[in-house]
């Protein structure tokens, strides 16, 4: 194995080598007699054998033992600051997906490289319901990730009122099925990304399911119909696939995923409302939907912003770069208060059925 430094930034200063980790975090190393800023900028090469690192730095006049330098790797491999040259991906998606490797360096060490991250995502398929701003958005990321296949479902024609957020869709392509034009769009953006268009009404939980028989992941990008989140989250049990699912409420954007067997449910959180307004009168029930705006106020910039964040958490579930951030938990952003982000996870209801089928995998 050839350990190579990540490229971050380093400084040398007589004594002390300084690594950045992130802009505002540094690690200082103590370094005396020279020999850390000799084995870091060996590191840095990634050209070595660890076996031949100890006679390199005894040659640099740093006398150094095997021992000495499978320490001193242990310690910077915990600090998550090498990563495997020798599991580089092949040049071309060295230079197709260079920024996406960067990225997974924030994950990668010596045991998971960029590489493994990012061919897990360039071998996930993706079902996508829904091809508005949001649905459209997270398809745009999804592309430029490089995941190996895109099923995007929606049923409407694109509108000129679409063009304020709607960006796959062109003023030339007004009449035209959204689907049908997302997938054109993709096709010239990312021909190694195979996207399905599916004119198709999502109505029931059925559907989804035969959509999503073949995929990792579902992204619910779409509002209507009522209920539609309950089917997507009992489709994705009995399909055994996590869900991430967002919109924008007045001036609250808000995303929250399910991972059956592992979260709360969507199902859960419902109990969980039907409990807190038991007794209350039932136009009130009604109106408590935690579902989006049924008057559309998504800008373009919030749109992209959302699309963005389930992106990033579709980004997590598939390469598992770290735990999903919303699972079971609302992430929220208001909008109309100076950006205050928030997050609430709800807790799993005695009484879910969908729960209680998978508890043996839960927790
Ligand atoms: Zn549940």
């Amino acid at each position: 194995m050839r350990p190579r430094l990540k490229s971050l930034n380093t400084l040398t200063t007589d004594g002390t080598v300084v690594i950045y980790r992130r802009p505002t975090e540094r690690i200082h190393l103590d370094d005396p007699g020279g020999g850390v800023r000799a084995l870091v900028e060996l590191l840095a090469q990634g050209a070595h054998e660890e076996a031949d690192l100890p006679a390199e730095l005894t040659r640099l006049g740093h006398p150094t033992t095997a021992e000495d330098v499978r320490d001193a790797i242990a310690a910077l491999d915990d600090l998550r600051l090498l990563e495997n040259a020798d599991a580089d991906p092949d040049a071309e998606t060295l230079r197709r997906h260079e920024s996406n490797l960067r990225f997974y360096d924030l994950y990668a060490d010596l045991g998971r490289s960029s590489g493994d991250l990012h061919h897990r995502l360039a071998h996930s398929t993706v079902l996508v319901i829904g091809a508005g701003g949001l649905g459209g958005g997270v398809l745009q990321s999804l592309l430029g990730l490089g995941v190996a296949r895109v099923r995007i479902v929606d049923f409407d024609t694109v509108e000129p009122k679409n063009l304020a957020r709607q960006f796959v869709y062109g003023a030339g392509e007004i009449g035209r099925s959204k689907v049908a034009a997302a997938a054109a769009w993709a096709r010239r953006y990312a021909p190694q990304t195979v996207v399905e268009a599916v004119e198709q009404e999502v109505t029931d939980a059925a559907t989804i399911r035969a959509l999503g028989a073949d995929v990792d992941l579902v992204v619910l990008a779409a509002d209507q119909p009522v209920g539609i989140q309950l089917m997507t989250n009992e489709a994705c049990f009995d399909l055994g696939v996590p869900f991430i699912a967002g919109g924008f409420k007045l001036s609250t954007l808000f995303y929250w995923s399910v991972e059956p067997g592992h979260t709360p449910c969507r199902l859960c959180l419902e109990l969980h409302r039907d409990d807190d307004l038991r007794g209350r009168d039932e136009w009130v029930r009604s109106g408590l939907r935690l579902e989006a705006d049924p008057v559309n106020r998504t800008t373009g910039p919030v749109a992209q912003l959302l699309s963005g964040l389930i992106a990033l958490e579709a980004q997590r579930y598939l390469a598992r770069t770290e735990e999903p951030v919303a699972g079971g938990t609302y992430q929220t952003i208001e909008i109309g208060d100076r950006m205050r982000v928030d997050a609430t996870g709800w807790e799993r209801h005695p009484d879910c059925a969908l729960c209680h089928r998978s508890a043996d995998g839960g927790r």
